[in-house]
């Protein structure tokens, strides 16, 4: 398809605040490598303003967005339909427009699962989420979607990490328990992926996640969600016992690719994406 053919369309994505955004970067990049003459906004909206800005993503006809903190939540008082995975989950990071509805998603577990797949499939196997903030709950409900036979949410307060075990227990229909994090957490022996989830990483190469490292076996996949700096201490631990390890880009790539995706119909070339991302981010 050349620019030429391609009616320009306009997504963005609302945060706050939104300083430096890789996602742009990396979409944009995209749009240009699938000749599609689209346009991605970073918009910076103050919570008291979400309805006012939903209200003109209508009227202007925006195709569709991302939401970043603090509208994850909120901004599903002013979408049309929902997802299965945004209605259990609470919380939508995607919006497209289908004729004039706009659909709520999350992209944020699908692009873990999607990453996941890469070296493993998530069905029958046994996970152990460190965390149970928003990507926490995100991927705990798409790994039992995905056919997880059991998953360990092991968060520092019990009162979130209860919450997210009973959800998926409960909701998800998927086996699942809270364990409390106590000192350095000893992974269960038969545990077949060890994802964490926390925001321990971001932004520092040298925070230790408070695992007991020894517990983990080569046969583990062990997974982070932290993308800047990607190479994180509990990656370079895992990776000295023989795990397969996936760092918190693969993830990021593949949230993009599967919004991409639901905008425009296309299948983006995700290591243009991939390289986009890197860099931005200067690695
Ligand atoms: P939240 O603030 O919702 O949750 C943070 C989680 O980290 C909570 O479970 C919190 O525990 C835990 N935590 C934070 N500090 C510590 C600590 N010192 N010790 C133990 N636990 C701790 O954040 P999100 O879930 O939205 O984001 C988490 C990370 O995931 C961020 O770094 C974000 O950048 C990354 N992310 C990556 C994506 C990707 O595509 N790669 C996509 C989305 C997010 P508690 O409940 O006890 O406070």
């Amino acid at each position: 398809m050349s620019t030429s053919d391609s009616l320009q369309e306009i997504v963005c994505c609302m945060g706050q605040p939104v300083a430096g955004n890789p996602t742009q970067f990396m979409i944009e990049r995209a749009f240009v490598a699938a000749g599609l003459d689209w346009r991605y906004l970073t918009l910076e909206v103050p919570p008291e303003n979400l309805e006012d800005a939903i209200r003109g993503v209508r009227a202007m006809g925006f195709k569709g967005g991302n939401f970043t903190i603090p509208h994850k939540v909120s901004v599903i008082q002013y979408l049309d339909e929902l997802s299965e995975a945004a209605e259990l989950m609470g919380a939508v990071n995607c919006i497209n427009r289908v004729d004039d509805k706009l659909v709520g998603d999350n992209t944020d577990g699908k692009g873990f699962v999607q990453s996941l797949s890469s070296v493993t499939s998530p069905e029958g196997k046994k996970f152990v989420v460190l965390g149970a903030g928003g990507a926490a709950r995100a991927i705990a409900v798409e790994l039992g979607l995905s056919g997880a036979s059991e998953i360990t949410i092991v968060n520092r307060s019990p009162e979130r990490g209860q919450e997210l075990a009973a959800l998926l227990n409960e909701r998800v229909k998927v086996s699942a328990k809270y364990s409390p994090w106590e000192g350095d957490y000893a992974v269960d022996e038969g545990t077949d992926v060890v994802i964490n989830a926390t925001s321990i990483g971001l932004g520092n190469a040298t925070a230790r996640v408070p695992l007991a490292y020894d517990s983990l076996q080569a046969a583990m996949v062990v997974a982070d969600v932290i993308f800047n700096p990607p190479q994180t201490v509990f990656l370079t631990e895992a990776g000295n016992r023989g795990c397969r390890t996936l760092d918190g880009l693969g993830m990021l790539v593949n949230q993009g690719v599967i919004g991409f995706k639901i905008w425009t119909g296309v299948d983006p070339d995700p290591s243009v994406m991939r390289e986009a991302l890197e860099e931005y981010l200067e690695l």
